[in-house]
């Protein structure tokens, strides 16, 4: 088998724009100014950790959007199915009630980033609980859940190009023995 090209994560941004980033990434300034913005890596290492860092989000603003049953951190996401996050909503018959299964996967590589990149994932799946498009109405949900949603996901999108390029992540998260004290959470690494 061939190897595949690595997936063009800003397909959906103009060329130029897309340019600008490869070249940043070539001069090794993009690195730098991601952590300059975005300093800190989250504290979310566990799904259920995971879990309740989406409910919070739901209860805040989807409230009627039905109970989450799972939220996880998968590994094989964009490996098997070249996706960031995936949403599942499946309703089945229990004797007499139709019970609806609400599940969010959110791919591995979200484990070492800044809590903005994760609320951006999050915020998009469970978006897709009410809309089922990448419509208008989809996006005006994303914003009403997270005002800077298109800028997060264009800085985590030039981020994931900066990955593929760079090998190694940006982010890394603190030990476990340091998680329940008075932390701050994460140091950032250098490129
Ligand atoms: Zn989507």
């Amino acid at each position: 088998m061939r190897p595949k090209p690595p997936p063009n994560y800003l397909a959906a941004y103009p060329a130029a724009l897309a340019d600008e980033v490869r070249r940043l990434i070539e001069q090794n300034r993009l690195a730098d100014a991601l952590l300059r913005k975005y300093p800190l890596a989250h504290e979310v290492r566990t799904d259920k950790a995971l879990y309740d860092f989406a409910q919070e989000i739901k209860s805040a603003h989807l409230r009627n959007a039905g109970q989450l049953s799972m939220v996880c951190f998968d590994s094989r996401l964009q490996v098997m199915q070249h996706a960031l996050g995936t949403h599942t909503r499946i309703a089945r018959v229990q004797g007499t009630k139709l019970k609806a299964k609400r599940e969010i996967r959110v791919a591995a590589v979200f484990r070492e980033m800044p809590q903005q990149f994760l609320q951006m994932i999050v915020v998009h799946e469970l978006a897709h609980l009410k809309e089922a498009a990448h419509d208008k109405a989809f996006y005006q949900l994303c914003r009403h859940m997270a005002p800077d949603y298109h800028q997060l996901e264009f800085d985590l999108r030039c981020y994931l190009c900066y990955l593929d390029a760079a090998g190694r992540p940006l982010w890394s998260p603190v030990a476990a023995d340091d998680l329940g004290t008075e932390s701050i959470g994460a140091t950032a690494r250098g490129p």
